[in-house]
C-alpha cells in the first residue's frame, strides 16, 4: 500500500531492527561487519561504504523525494562536491547567481583549478537563463526559492530549457525540503540538500544528501562517495532520521508563522521591503504557489535606515538568535553580507541583490505572537536611531 507523505516521513525506518524487535532502529556504530566467508560480504561490510543507520536515512530521503536512490554525506557541501564527480573535466555549469554562498565559493574554486567552467545567471529570469544556456551546458544548478532574496525559479520551464541545451538539472532543495517541494516531479534530475537545516530541523548535526531520479547515476555517485569517503557517520544519520519524523509538522507550522510575520512586517513602519514568496505581491508568488505546497521558513527584509539600523535590529532581537543556518525549530536572524554570504565578493553580492543592510530571518516553531512582539519591539527600539 502506498501511503501519503506525512505517514511515510513518520514511519521511515521503524521496525527495521530484527534482533531485539526494537521499534526504533539502534545507532549502528560498528566500523566493520563480520563475514562467514572471506569471499562473500553480507549486506554491510565496512562503514565508510555503508552502514545501517545511513542506509535507513538514505531510503527515507529517496522515498520522500521520489528518487531512485539517495546518498547521505557528511555535509551539504560534500553532497554538492560529490555531484561534480559525475561531470567530465571542463564541464560547463550554469548556476543561479544567488545560490548559497558556500556553493559559489566551491564552484569558483573548482573553476579556478580548471575542473569545471562556471557561469552565473539570474535563473528566475527565463531570458537570462536561456542566454546562459545558449552555448550549451553540462549542468544547470538551481536553488529555489533562492537564499537570501527568495527569488523563485519555474522548475518545469527551467528544466525544459536545460534539456534543450543538453544539461542535467540539479536543484538545491535545502530550504523547502520534499515536504514543500519535490523538484524531480518538475523535471529535475538530481536534488541536493543540506540535511543540517530543515530536514533534520533541530540544529544538532551537520549532513548533506543527494538524490537521483536515475538509478545508474545514483550508483555512480555512491561509488564516488565510497571512493572519496564522503558518507555520514551513524550518530548524525540517527539524529537526522529522528528529525525527519516531524518534518511535515514543522514545515507546516514554520510556513504558517513565516507568512504571518511577512504580512505583519510588510505593513510595519520603517520596513522598506519584505521578500517572501507567500506574499501576493512577491514576483514569484504564482510560480511558488504552483510548484510548492508551502512557502517555507525563510524571509528577508530591508529596513529604512541602512546597515547600521539592520545591525542594531538583529542585535536587539531576543527570540531570533543571531546565528547562521536556517530551518531549525528555533528562530534565527542573520545579516547575509557579513555572515552566510561573506564568501562572495562585494560585486557578486551586488549582482545578486544582497545589500549590506539585508536581514534574513528563519522562522521556527515558537509561538508566533511572541515572535511578532519580538520583531515589533526591535523595530520600535531601533526607529529612534534610524
Ligand atoms: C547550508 C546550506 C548548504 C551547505 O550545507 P552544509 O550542511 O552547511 O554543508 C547548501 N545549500 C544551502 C541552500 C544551504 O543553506
Amino acid at each position: 500500500m502506498s501511503h501519503r507523505f506525512a505517514t511515510r516521513a513518520v514511519r521511515a525506518g521503524l521496525n527495521a531492527e530484527g534482533g531485539h524487535r526494537g521499534v526504533v532502529a539502534p545507532v549502528s556504530v560498528s566500523a566493520t561487519y563480520r563475514r562467514n566467508d572471506p569471499g562473500e560480504a553480507g549486506a554491510f561490510d565496512y562503514a565508510r561504504t555503508a552502514h545501517p543507520s545511513r542506509a535507513l536515512l538514505e531510503a527515507a530521503l529517496a522515498d520522500l523525494e521520489g528518487a531512485a536512490g539517495a546518498c547521505v554525506t557528511a555535509s551539504g557541501m560534500a553532497a554538492i562536491d560529490l555531484l561534480l564527480n559525475d561531470l567530465p573535466n571542463g564541464a560547463r555549469v550554469v548556476c543561479a547567481h544567488d545560490c548559497y554562498g558556500g556553493t559559489r565559493r566551491l564552484f569558483d574554486a573548482r573553476a579556478s583549478q580548471g575542473r569545471i567552467e562556471v557561469v552565473y545567471a539570474d535563473a528566475s529570469d527565463p531570458a537570462a537563463l536561456e542566454a546562459a544556456l545558449a552555448s550549451g551546458a553540462d549542468l544547470l544548478f538551481l536553488e529555489t526559492p533562492s537564499n537570501p532574496r527568495l527569488r523563485v525559479t519555474d522548475l518545469a520551464a527551467a528544466s525544459a530549457l536545460a534539456r534543450k541545451a543538453g544539461a542535467l538539472v540539479a536543484v538545491d532543495n535545502t530550504v523547502l525540503t520534499p515536504a514543500l517541494q519535490r523538484p524531480l516531479e518538475h523535471g529535475a534530475d538530481i536534488v541536493v540538500a543540506s540535511v543540517t537545516k530543515m530536514l533534520n530541523g533541530h540544529s544538532d548535526m551537520v549532513g548533506g544528501m543527494l538524490a537521483c531520479a536515475d538509478a545508474a547515476r545514483h550508483e555512480r555517485l555512491c561509488w564516488w562517495a565510497n571512493a572519496a569517503g564522503l558518507g555520514s557517520g551513524a550518530f548524525d544519520c540517527f539524529l537526522a532520521l529522528r528529525g525527519l519524523r516531524t518534518l511535515p509538522l514543522r514545515a507546516g507550522a514554520q510556513s504558517a508563522s513565516a507568512l504571518e510575520l511577512a504580512e505583519r512586517l510588510a505593513a510595519a513602519p520603517g520596513v522598506a521591503r519584505v521578500d517572501y514568496p507567500g506574499l501576493k505581491t512577491h514576483p514569484g508568488h504564482a510560480v511558488a504557489a504552483r510548484q510548492q505546497s508551502g512557502f517555507g521558513p525563510l524571509l528577508s527584509l530591508e529596513l529604512e535606515g541602512g546597515t547600521d539600523r539592520a545591525v542594531a535590529f538583529v542585535k536587539r532581537l531576543e527570540l531570533f538568535t543571531l546565528a547562521q543556518s536556517l530551518g531549525g525549530v528555533e528562530s534565527l536572524a542573520c545579516i547575509p553580507a557579513t555572515m552566510t554570504h561573506a564568501a562572495m565578493s562585494a560585486e557578486a553580492r551586488a549582482e545578486a541583490g544582497i545589500a549590506d543592510a539585508l536581514v534574513r530571518l528563519s522562522v521556527g516553531v515558537e509561538d508566533v505572537e511572541d515572535l511578532r512582539a519580538d520583531l515589533e519591539g526591535a523595530l520600535t527600539a531601533t526607529a529612534q536611531n534610524a
